[in-house]
């Protein structure tokens, strides 16, 4: 059955004094929060705050008892619950990749059910994959069972953008995910929103993230939306001292000159650091083995970096010294202003930092957004 295509693009999204009450409990409460075409706007809260369900109004996953949800002025009631779903991207943590489809088919699964044909289809899993960082020829044949967890969230992302919807709701996406990995596909996904154009509701119940991805952020606490605003508004005009309490760093925040690159740096994992002449093939397997997505490497110069991406795509004779990618070496005491304008002047996430000439950790645009606010 072919869903009929209910919007090409979002200009607005609004959210009109909901409520939706489990027997005495009230999961959201005459909650109102217009969306912009365009936007990403991270909900956050404290679990039980309401975040899920007012995501989930929007969808029709749930329906208010109260209030109304309009996408573009019209009533989501007036549309048919399936067509509604397929013309919205969904992504959650717990992905649910079907174990017994292969990637290619996870992710051409509704498009084939909207009876797109094959050859569209093949062509289209290809871009999404590519999309996603995951190169299409080594990933396509593969099974969900033969993915680490970053590679299952990127493909239930790759999921979602399937039928191109200009909608995308998504429910705390990389909240399984290790820090640093969820770091680099936070960092991903950024670039992919740009890229996409797609209006998106994000929840997370993690404030480094808001602020990583947020255009605007709105916070939520006991089934009600307590403030809405862009960064700068929660930090420099909290509207309670609970939005304070969350968003936390603006003493911090002021007193930049004083943070250092030591303060907010991500100790490197066991097994992140990788000797220069190693074969990328065996590197390749190694990092796949350990869930890495990004190790340091010392090179015969200077150290750097060098991502799962690069390797499949390095020669089979290549060496790690042959593909790293050069990044800015920090040191602890650095001060971490300076630091922060080298990496977005050289357009990098993230530099190392190094110790008495040993790597030891790695600093990244995030993190430091992260730690000035924590
Ligand atoms: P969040 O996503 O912010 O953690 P939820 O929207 O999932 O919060 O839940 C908000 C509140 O509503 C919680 O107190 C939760 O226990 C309650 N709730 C959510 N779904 C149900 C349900 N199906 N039955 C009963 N209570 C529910
Ligand atoms: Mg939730």
């Amino acid at each position: 059955m072919r869903s009929e295509r209910l919007f090409d693009r979002i200009t607005s999204i609004d959210i009109d004094h909901v409520t939706k009450r489990y027997g005495e409990v009230y999961a959201v409460r005459d909650v109102s929060l217009s969306v912009r075409g365009g936007e990403l706007l991270s909900l956050i809260g404290p679990s039980g705050s309401g975040k899920t369900t007012t995501l989930r109004m929007v969808n029709r996953l749930i329906e208010p008892d109260a209030g109304a949800v309009r996408i573009n002025g019209e009533d989501v009631r007036a549309h048919d619950p399936v067509a509604l779903r397929r013309n919205t991207g969904y992504v959650i943590q717990q992905i649910g990749l079907f174990p017994h489809m292969t990637v290619a088919g996870n992710i051409g699964l509704v498009p084939r059910l909207e009876g797109m044909d094959p050859g569209s289809i093949g062509a289209r899993v290809r871009a999404l994959l590519s999309l996603v960082d995951l190169p299409p020829e080594h990933f396509m044949g593969r099974y969900p069972s033969e993915l680490s967890g970053g590679q299952q969230q990127r493909v239930g992302l790759a999921r979602a953008l399937a039928m191109d919807p200009p909608l995308l709701l998504m429910d705390e996406p990389f909240g399984a995910l290790d820090p640093l990995l969820r770091v680099q596909l936070q960092q991903e996904f950024s670039t992919i929103k740009e890229e996409l154009g797609k209006t998106i509701i994000f929840v997370t119940h993690d404030i480094e993230e808001s602020f990583a991805l947020g255009d605007r952020i709105g916070i939520m606490r006991d089934a009600s939306l307590v403030q809405v605003g862009t960064p700068q508004d929660l930090l420099f005009s909290p509207a309670s001292s609970f939005v304070e309490d969350i968003v936390g760093g603006s003493r911090k925040l002021r007193h930049l000159e004083h943070v250092t690159v030591r303060d907010v740096m991500v100790p490197l994992g066991a097994g992140a650091m990788l000797d220069g002449d190693m074969g990328a093939s065996d590197a390749l397997a190694h990092m796949e083995r350990l869930d890495l997505d990004t190790a340091a490497v010392s090179g015969r110069s200077s150290p750097g970096m060098v991502r799962l991406i690069d390797l499949y795509r390095a020669p089979t004779d290549a060496t790690l010294e042959d593909v790293l990618r050069d990044v800015p070496v920090f040191s602890p005491s650095d001060a971490l202003a300076p630091a922060l304008r080298t990496l977005r002047d050289a357009g990098l996430a993230a530099g190392l930092v190094m110790e008495h000439d040993i790597v030891t950790g790695v600093v990244c645009m995030d993190c430091m957004v992260l730690e000035l606010l924590s």
